[in-house]
């Protein structure tokens, strides 16, 4: 079991004003594994003014002795990335084929790329007579969903400690454990009092609350289109700055050049891979339409490979959904796709042999027209689109076709061809005939999927503030 009974505020594990706890559940046999406290205003407050008086300090320490604690930090996680990795397949269910891997040696190699990223906020420009400054923005606000969960407080933690900013951490009620060990962490390498601090709690509580607050100067927010609007409107207020990262529809535009079985199987994959709970999951398969039998044969070929089950197996592909509720709202997205006249090519029904856990087998769904319910909306498992096109200029349409622009893919004969596909689609991101994922290149959305980027420099500007001194 892994019981806290404190929040890590100013440097110290305190006792909360909250009085609420709750229990965090391995999602593979509804098993309790954990217990956190609930915060209350008053600790979201006491953590914000830890965090302002932190700031003058840490954001004038020099760049370099910031970008020491973040190599410090990269240490620490190193050393500790198998019980990190364990502790989040047991929250989570991902499967350990993959978890160390994803969850977390890629978050520790985008951390340490902010150590070198940390000397270029001593940078200074010349405009004319005027020197152009780069600053912390000051006391920043992290609220995060569950499903990469230390990936998603690295990539804002990182930037915000190289910039100079302090910070307060809220994580998802689903899995907040990683971020306790996370805070344990930063105790041992002795990141000054105050710098990160962590409440939990529930968001409709305690992530208001940091939107709201006068004192918060950056709110990032990543999670579902509807909370991101929610928070944004609390926080409109107080005119602080809001960094948006939030749902996705994304589109794997097959062109007909492309090695089909490749291209297939690659985009059977990345929806599969965390049972479908990637917010850049590749859920709209676009197939031109004389290979459209021939891409179901594939991917029902792919799909059959894929074992379901414990994800304390290393054979296992696919574990539980996180949570029931996220488990009933795939299912109701499955009754949804059939009511709305897509095929399934595959058995549905494969998860509810399990006594206990939230198992949902992989769905393949044909005969999906792009204007379907289950098309335009974020199902968030493991449930593929497949969408027949009849030429380019309507494949590029239909990727298109989205409120969502968080991420895409494109399958082609060759790579240049795949980029220039990939530049008519209105998405932050574009995987170009299987490319990996880059730690160093900015992510984020264009239209419902968010405002801000993460990662890399473009990540380290949500923040930093500019002042320019003429002389
Ligand atoms: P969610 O929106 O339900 O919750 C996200 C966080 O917001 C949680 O910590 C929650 O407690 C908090 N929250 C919820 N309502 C709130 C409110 N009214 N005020 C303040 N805080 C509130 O999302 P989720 O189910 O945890 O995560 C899944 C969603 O996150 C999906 O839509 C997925 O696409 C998205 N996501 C986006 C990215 C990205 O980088 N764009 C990455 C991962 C996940």
């Amino acid at each position: 079991m892994h019981n806290y009974s404190g929040l890590f505020i100013d440097g110290a594990w305190v006792h909360p004003s909250g009085q609420g706890t709750s229990m965090v559940l391995n999602p593979a046999d509804e098993q309790v594994i954990g217990q956190i406290p609930s915060g209350d205003l008053a600790d979201v407050d006491r953590a914000v003014k830890a965090a302002r008086r932190a700031f003058p300090d840490w954001s004038r320490t020099p760049a370099h002795e910031r970008g020491a604690y973040i190599q410090a930090l990269v240490d620490k996680l190193t050393i500790h990335r198998e019980k990190m990795a364990a502790l989040i397949t047991q929250e989570l269910g991902m499967p350990v084929q993959w978890c160390q891997s994803i969850q977390v040696d890629g978050p520790i190699n985008g951390l340490h790329s902010y150590v070198a990223l940390a000397e270029s906020m001593d940078h200074v420009s010349q405009v004319g007579n005027a020197q152009v400054y780069r600053e912390a923005i000051g006391v920043c606000a992290f609220i995060n969903p569950w499903n990469y969960p230390l990936h998603q407080l690295i990539g804002k933690l990182a930037p915000a400690l190289a910039a100079g900013c302090t910070v307060v951490v809220k994580p998802s009620q689903e899995t907040p454990l990683h971020a306790f060990l996370l805070a344990e962490l930063i105790e041992s390498i002795g990141l000054p009092p105050g710098v990160f601090n962590l409440v939990s709690g529930p968001g409709a509580l305690i992530g208001e609350a940091m939107a709201r607050h006068p004192d918060v100067d950056m709110l990032s927010f990543t999670g579902s289109t509807g909370a991101g609007i929610n928070v944004s409107q609390s926080a409109a207020h107080t005119v602080k700055r809001i960094c948006l990262e939030l749902g996705g529809k994304s589109p794997l535009l097959i062109a007909p050049s492309a090695d089909l079985e490749q291209a297939v199987r690659y985009g059977v994959n990345d929806i599969m891979i965390n049972s479908g709970q990637t917010c850049t999951a590749l859920s709209r398969m676009l197939i031109p339409r004389e290979r459209y039998a021939e891409a179901q044969e594939i991917a029902m070929h792919e799909v059959a490979g894929m074992r379901l089950g414990d994800p304390q197996d290393p054979e296992t592909f696919l574990g539980p959904m996180c949570s029931a509720r996220q488990l009933h709202t795939v299912r109701d997205y499955i009754q949804l796709a059939q009511d709305e006249g897509a095929r399934l090519l595959t058995d549905v029904d494969a998860g509810r042999s399990f006594d206990r856990g939230y198992y949902q087998s992989p769905v393949l769904l044909a005969d999906v027209d792009n204007r379907m319910r289950v098309a335009q909306e974020e199902i968030f498992g493991p449930v593929l689109c497949m969408i027949p096109y009849r030429d380019e200029a309507q494949a590029v349409a239909l990727a298109n076709d989205s409120p969502f622009g968080l991420s895409s893919a494109v399958w082609a004969g060759s790579t240049t061809e795949a980029a220039a596909l990939g530049r008519q689609i209105r998405a932050g991101q574009c995987f170009l005939n299987g490319g990996a994922f880059n730690y160093q290149a900015p992510f984020g959305g264009y239209k419902e999927s968010g405002n801000g980027r993460e990662w890399g420099e473009q990540g380290l500007a949500e923040f930093v503030e500019i002042k320019a001194m003429m002389s």
